[in-house]
């Protein structure tokens, strides 16, 4: 069947009430009939549920539907998104091996690779999104386990090419781990280019209504099982309730990335050539350096729009001031259109230099494009802009 049907119709058994919803599965324990069943399944010889932070029906609803739409073999699910980079990257690497990753990434991503790892005596080190093949190349060293990457990257919109990094990891026997959350797996699979790992926060598209935290991490059954492993002892598991929000939430990821999409094209279009701003980005427009590569991994050009005003940083907050239907949130990948200023909230803490280096200028705004009417939105982000 197909990811959409996939997304729909993948469900917990029914129970003998004959509900048509899944239920929600609130138990953190499970019972057995006897002696015997239970300590098979302490043996690890049936998968029976024995005890929520193992499995529970609405966590693992969810994870199979995650694994059915990224088309991997196998997955686990986290309290949140950075339980699942965190999750992925303690179980797999050890003292002496080195990760590379894009130097664009999720903030708390970066504290994990520049603040924590080091302390287990892991190497870590950063490439520019815009590498070339053998800049890629040439990063790689003989201890290299991991490589990490973002696709589209947040804030900044490069698109990094998934079956070109994937060729040089798969050439040394390095894992490939990809953070899948700006596209959603009905936008981009990053196994169909050679990924061995995708990591998700659905905190953002997949809830998609700002609702609940969770995280989740597909991919190669060997490597999963490894960090299902690490997560069942050090304890990140993703809550029953959240996990049954989500799930319900993947029946209408499809059509609401199209949508998103289809508004963030649009905002796109309308806005890049307004004098107030220095330049626009989105990865399907022709200007868009990498578009190329962003229409051979990407069904559409995702749900975020970028652009710097004129005027830098007090340009930047002014328009979030004047914003009237946009909401001022740290999240993105909601139904409500949201507007952010990085230069004076996520990434305030770092030099203008280092801004620059992972593309945020003092006015770059970000534009999570929500399910509102499309010129509804364009109104608000128009006359923000004076
Ligand atoms: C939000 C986010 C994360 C972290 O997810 P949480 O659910 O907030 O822990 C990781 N990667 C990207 C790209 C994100 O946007």
């Amino acid at each position: 069947m197909k990811k959409s049907t996939l997304a729909i119709r993948t469900q917990t058994p029914r129970t003998p009430q004959g509900e048509h919803a899944t239920p929600l599965f609130l138990t953190s324990s499970f019972c057995f009939d006897n002696a015997e069943s239970m300590r098979a399944a302490f043996a690890d010889e049936t998968d029976d549920n024995i005890y929520s932070r193992f499995s529970n029906p609405n966590v693992q609803e969810f994870t199979q539907k995650m694994v059915a739409i990224e088309g991997a073999e196998a997955g686990y699910a986290m309290a949140s998104g950075m339980g699942a980079v965190f999750g992925s990257m303690m179980a797999l690497l050890q003292q002496g091996d080195h990760l590379l990753s894009c130097q664009s990434i999720f903030g708390s991503t970066h504290t994990v690779i520049a603040k924590y790892l080091p302390k287990y005596g892991i190497e870590t080190s950063y490439i520019a999104a815009t590498a070339s093949a053998a800049e890629w190349a040439a990063a790689l060293r003989p201890n290299t386990k991991m490589v990490y990457l973002e696709t589209p990257t947040n804030p900044g919109l490069d698109v990094l090419d998934i079956a070109m990094i994937s060729a040089l990891c798969k050439e040394r026997g390095i894992i490939l781990n990809v953070d899948n959350c700006f596209a959603t797996p009905f936008n981009q699979t990053p196994i169909d280019f050679g990924a061995d790992l995708v990591v998700h926060s659905a905190t953002k598209w997949i809830d998609g209504q700002g609702r609940v935290l969770g995280g989740v991490v597909v991919g190669r059954a060997d490597l999963i099982k490894e960090i299902y492993l690490f997560c069942r002892s050090t304890g990140p598991a993703l809550s029953p309730f959240n996990a049954w929000v989500l799930s319900k939430s993947l029946e209408t990821l499809e059509v609401r990335m199209e949508k998103h999409a289809s508004n963030a094209l649009y905002l796109a279009e309308q806005l890049s050539a307004h004098p107030a701003l220095v330049d626009l980005r989105y990865p399907f427009l022709a200007t868009h350096p990498q578009c190329d590569i962003a229409k051979k991994q990407m069904q559409n050009g995702g749900g975020i729009v970028c652009f710097n005003v004129k005027g830098g940083l007090a340009a930047g907050r002014q328009f979030l001031d004047r914003l009237q239907l946009l909401s001022l949130t740290a999240n993105l990948g909601d139904a409500r259109s949201i507007a952010s200023h990085p230069a004076s909230t996520t990434h305030a803490k770092l030099s203008e230099a280092d801004r620059a280096a992972v593309g945020i200028g003092p006015g770059l705004i970000r534009i999570s494009a929500g399910l509102e009417d499309k010129d509804d939105i364009l109104a608000d982000i128009l006359q923000a802009l004076g």
